[in-house]
């Protein structure tokens, strides 16, 4: 998730052209603004680039969970299934929106299991929220059978894999509405940012209208637009677009780079003993933002984390004690512990998450290690960095 380790003078660029504008909203000052439209033109690049007939641009992934949830009609008591293994903010946002998030299990791919789901079913799911974590992809074609047989949305969180794919068709366009995260350590960055992406004409118009106060967008003067529906504000700032705009055009270049690097290194631990690897429905359409590994039990991965630690290889990640990004160490979830009192406690029958057990998830999520491949490495590194590996596998 590397945007920031190349930040240069294209990001200067196009953020100078709009401090000089001093035209920093993204919508009107069409004369101020010098022709400066970076919000939208990073709409229309990224919905080129991947292929959806649609793109708003908002404040973060959070926001675009939240727009992609409320355009698809996700609301009070309405349950959507969602994976243990994701970053918290996929569940916050259900919840914040009066929606139930309904976990089911993960398999090797490290996403949702499109053979579980039929357990999490009941008759309030309305929407399957799968999440395309580390770079790459779920078994999305299956999912999305899944959905279509049973009248459900899909709503694709693939804040961590931009730029991935499966058979062809890039991530976030399966579903009725696509999610991504320009959040500083994505793939690409806007400091702050995320998209929703759909090719439905309908579903992008509600988008765009509940991001900003339920705007229409007609016309060109702001204050006599109607406000089809009430909304709230996801809006993201000319600056932020301007640094995301220069990241996207760099987007392949990053691709190709991790793609090298990671090959490099999984053929340096081809043979060794004790790990086999994540499994990737279409390898051809991983980000490769990550090289993901699976030891034999998780009394074994744990030696293997304090080993790499020890040996200073550094960005790995051990998912199943980390407090932010699987379901085990989500105290507050369990505890319902919000700000303040959540709509779901209005509930006849509020969900007890500290009783779920996702014994198959734990099982998957125990022997995981993550390791991040970062874009400064040249050949010495990722060399290094193997060499160190195979010493820590073959001591186990
Ligand atoms: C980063 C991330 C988000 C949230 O994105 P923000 O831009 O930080 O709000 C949501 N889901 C996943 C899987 C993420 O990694």
């Amino acid at each position: 998730m590397p945007g920031f380790e190349i930040f240069s003078d294209e990001e200067r660029k196009e953020v100078n052209d709009v401090i000089q504008t001093g035209v920093l909203f993204r919508y009107g000052f069409d004369h101020a603004r010098d022709g400066h439209w970076k919000a939208k033109t990073f709409e229309k690049e990224f919905s080129q680039r991947i292929g959806s007939k649609y793109c708003y641009l908002c404040s973060s992934g959070t926001a675009a969970l939240t727009i992609a949830l409320a355009s698809c009609g996700i609301g009070a008591g309405d349950e959507v299934i969602v994976p243990p293994f994701t970053f918290i903010a996929t569940i916050e946002a259900v919840l914040n929106l009066g929606a139930v998030p309904v976990f089911s299990e993960i398999d090797d791919t490290l996403c949702l299991d499109p053979y579980a789901l039929s357990n999490a079913i009941t008759d309030r799911t309305r929407a399957v929220l799968p999440v395309h974590m580390c770079g790459s992809m779920a078994k999305i074609d299956l999912i999305k059978n899944f959905c279509d047989k049973k009248g459900l949305k899909l709503i694709e969180d693939a804040c961590q894999s931009i730029g991935g794919s499966f058979k062809g068709k890039s991530l976030g366009c399966f579903g009725n509405m696509g999610c991504f995260s320009f959040d500083p350590v994505k793939t690409i960055t806007c400091g702050e940012g995320g998209a929703v992406v759909t090719d439905d004409e309908n579903l992008y118009r509600i988008a765009d209208s509940y991001a900003d106060h339920g705007h229409d967008h007609i016309g060109d003067d702001r204050g006599k637009e109607t406000h089809p529906i009430l909304g709230s504000n996801y809006r993201i700032s000319e600056l932020n677009a301007a640094v995301g705009l220069a990241q996207l055009r760099k987007l392949n270049e990053i691709l190709i780079k991790q793609k090298s690097h990671k090959r490099v290194l999984k053929e340096a631990l081809n043979n060794c003993p004790h790990i086999s690897f994540r499994e990737i429905p279409d390898p051809e359409g991983d980000s490769a933002t990550f090289l993901s590994f699976f030891l034999p039990d998780e009394q074994t991965a744990r030696k293997a984390i304090e080993r790499l630690n020890q040996e200073g290889v550094d960005g790995c990640f051990y998912w199943y004690d980390n407090n932010w990004h699987y379901f085990r160490q989500w105290d507050h979830l369990k505890k319902l512990s919000f700000a303040a009192r959540p709509p779901i406690m209005l509930l006849d029958n509020p969900p007890d998450y500290a009783k779920v057990s996702l014994a198959q998830s734990d099982k998957v999520i125990g022997r995981t290690i993550s390791m991040l491949i970062k874009l400064a490495w040249n050949n010495e590194d990722i060399e290094l960095r193997g060499e160190k590996m195979v010493r820590v596998f073959n001591s186990l």
